[in-house]
C-alpha cells in the first residue's frame, strides 16, 4: 500500500556506489547482517540501524563456510521474495545486499582467505560446530569490507557469535562500532530464528522450555545460589524431561564468556544449546 520496494543489488561494485555517494553526502551508514528467511528479530536490527544512522545496509547470504558438511546448508530456508516485502513494508532499509557466493567469495571456497578465531571459537557452541565461528568471522570481515557501516548491529540470540565478531574487530582493527539488539521472542517466550521452522506442532509446543528453564536459572542466580555445576545440572535434567537433548547449559561471565566465578558478583549470562526433533535451538539470558 504504497510502500517502495526496497532497492536491491548483488555485487560489491554496486554495494560501494550507493554506499560512497551517502558518505560524499555525509551520511552515516549502519548494517545489518543476516541468512534472510527474516522475522521479526531481524527487523528490530533494522530498525535500530535506522535509529543509529541515516542509511541502512541489510544483507541476505546464506554463508557456506559457517556451515558443517552435515548441517543444514542445503535444507536453509531461502525465502527472498517474503523477505524483500517484509522490508519493503517495514520501510527502513535503503539497501538490501543479496549476493552469490562468488560475489563474496572471488577466489572460490576452497582457496579463501579466512579468519580464524582464538580459542573461545572451540568452545559452547564452537564445540559441537567446529569451524563455524570462523565462517561467521570470514563473511562478517568480507561483509565489512564491503559495505563498510559506521554501526554493525547483531543479534543478543547469538550471544557467542556478538563476542567473537566483538573481538575480531577490535584484534583487527576494524573502524566500525558494533551494537547489540536484544532478543526478540514469540509470545510464549521462544527466541525468534529460522531455524524454529523445523519444528513440527508438537515439538513447537514444548519450545518455549528451553527459555523457561534459563529463566529458572535466573532466578536461582538472582536469589543468591552459587552452585553453578548443580544449576546447570538441574537444568538439563529439565531440558531432557521437555524432550530436548541438551548440548550444553553453562553460565559464564558477561561480556568475554570467561569462566563465571562464583566469588565475585559480576554480570552474567546463562546460555543453552539443545536439539528438539530436527532443530538445534539456542537462547541466552543476561543476568
Ligand atoms: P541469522 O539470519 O540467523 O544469521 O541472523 C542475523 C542476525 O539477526 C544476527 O545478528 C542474529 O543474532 C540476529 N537475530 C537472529 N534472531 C534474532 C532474534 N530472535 N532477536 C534478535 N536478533 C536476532
Amino acid at each position: 500500500m504504497g510502500e517502495t520496494a526496497v532497492r536491491v543489488v548483488t555485487t560489491v561494485s554496486a554495494v560501494r556506489a550507493a554506499v560512497a555517494e551517502w558518505r560524499a553526502a555525509g551520511e552515516r551508514i549502519a548494517f545489518a547482517p543476516t541468512m534472510g528467511n527474516l522475522h521479526a528479530g531481524h527487523m528490530s536490527l533494522a530498525a535500530l540501524c535506522a535509529q543509529a544512522a541515516r542509511r541502512v545496509v541489510m544483507s541476505i547470504f546464506v554463508n557456506p563456510t559457517q556451515f558443517g558438511p552435515n548441517e543444514d546448508f542445503t535444507a536453509y530456508p531461502r525465502t527472498l521474495e517474503a523477505d524483500e516485502a517484509m522490508i519493503s513494508k517495514a520501510g527502513n532499509v535503503d539497501l538490501l545486499f543479496v549476493p552469490q557466493p562468488a560475489a563474496i567469495y572471488p577466489f572460490g571456497l576452497e582457496q579463501a582467505v579466512r579468519v580464524q578465531l582464538p580459542a573461545l571459537s572451540h568452545e559452547l557452541c564452537g564445540a559441537a560446530r567446529p569451524g563455524h565461528f570462523d565462517g561467521v568471522a570470514t563473511v562478517v570481515c568480507r561483509l565489512l569490507n564491503i559495505v563498510a557501516p559506521d554501526v554493525l548491529f547483531l543479534g543478543q540470540k547469538d550471544y557467542q557469535q556478538f563476542v567473537l565478531i566483538e573481538r575480531m574487530i577490535a584484534d583487527l582493527h576494524m573502524p566500525v562500532q558494533l551494537r547489540m539488539g536484544p532478543t526478540q521472542r514469540e509470545p510464549d517466550g521462544l527466541a525468534m530464528s529460522s531455524r524454529n521452522r523445523y519444528l513440527d506442532a508438537a515439538e513447537r509446543q514444548r519450545a518455549p522450555e528451553l527459555h523457561a528453564t534459563l529463566a529458572r536459572v535466573r532466578e536461582r542466580l538472582n536469589a543468591g545460589e552459587r552452585d553453578f555445576a548443580r544449576l546447570t545440572a538441574d537444568a538439563r535434567a529439565e531440558l531432557e524431561r521437555a524432550g530436548f537433548q541438551p548440548e550444553y547449559v553453562e553460565i559464564r561471565r558477561q561480556g568475554d564468556l570467561a569462566a563465571a566465578d562464583t566469588r565475585r558478583s559480576e554480570p552474567r549470562v546463562v546460555l543453552a544449546a539443545a536439539r528438539l526433533g530436527r532443530a538445534r535451538l539456542i537462547d541466552n539470558l543476561l543476568v
